[in-house]
């Protein structure tokens, strides 16, 4: 089974898909982490993330997996938290939005639910283009939206700093306005996918909506 669950920055996609897929047995894909991971190693290197070239050479050469938490690894070692840091921030979405980067990623993604599958599980994917790009026949499509307000406090708080939540609220709605215009597989909204508004739900309840909604399609 394959569940697709897409949405803007912060929007609740990583902790509903990972608490979902350990519910169903089936493999989490934090789509994200494989483009902050890259991000990563394009930084560590000195590479300009604005040369398309040597950031899709990175992309085709380094070697991701990850652990049985699905938690990325980049050559073996653990992407956390370098990959979630302030300068991967400011730079993933222009990483992300290169052809030739989006084409080893997506991929890799394949891959990694052919295996699950063949071994008789499936995965919970999110990200931007898991809907519409990644996994076009998806059993389940999630589209989660949240005002970006909220999804600021909300980071702010988890991260255990409320006094950032404007900085974040900036962060994010950068990040939204590049993921959304870039011509290669911006983030859409499909019209097969169910909107799930989280803005005034707990994590709790927007798990279950979605365990619900994967159980009936079962
Ligand atoms: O989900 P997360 O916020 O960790 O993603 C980081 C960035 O990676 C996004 O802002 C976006 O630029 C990129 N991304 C993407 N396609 C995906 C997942 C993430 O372009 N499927």
């Amino acid at each position: 089974m394959i569940i697709a669950i897409d949405g803007p920055a912060a929007s609740g996609k990583s902790t509903a898909a990972r608490s979902l897929a350990s519910r169903l047995g089936l493999t989490f894909l934090d789509t994200g982490a494989m483009y902050r991971a890259v991000t990563l190693v394009i930084l560590d290197r000195g590479i300009s993330t604005s040369d398309e070239f040597a950031c899709k050479t990175v992309a085709s050469d380094v070697r991701l997996e990850f652990d049985g938490e699905g938690k990325i690894l980049i050559g073996g070692m653990p992407g956390e938290p370098g990959i979630r840091g302030q300068e991967v921030n400011l730079h993933v979405s222009e990483v992300a939005a290169h052809s030739g980067v989006r084409r080893a990623m997506v991929r890799l993604q394949r891959r990694i639910a052919d295996q699950s599958v063949e071994a008789g599980g499936g995965v919970v994917a999110e990200g931007r283009d898991t809907t519409s790009v990644v996994f076009p026949t998806a059993d389940l499509k999630v589209f989660l939206i949240a005002s970006p307000r909220v999804r600021a406090e909300r980071r702010a708080k988890e991260e255990g700093r409320p006094e950032l939540a404007d900085e974040y609220e900036k962060d994010l709605k950068r990040r939204d306005d590049i993921d959304s215009s870039r011509a290669d597989s911006p983030l859409t909204e499909t019209d097969d996918a169910v909107r799930i508004d989280t803005d005034k739900l707990s994590p709790e309840e927007v798990l279950d909506a979605i365990t619900d909604l994967a159980r009936a399609r079962r």
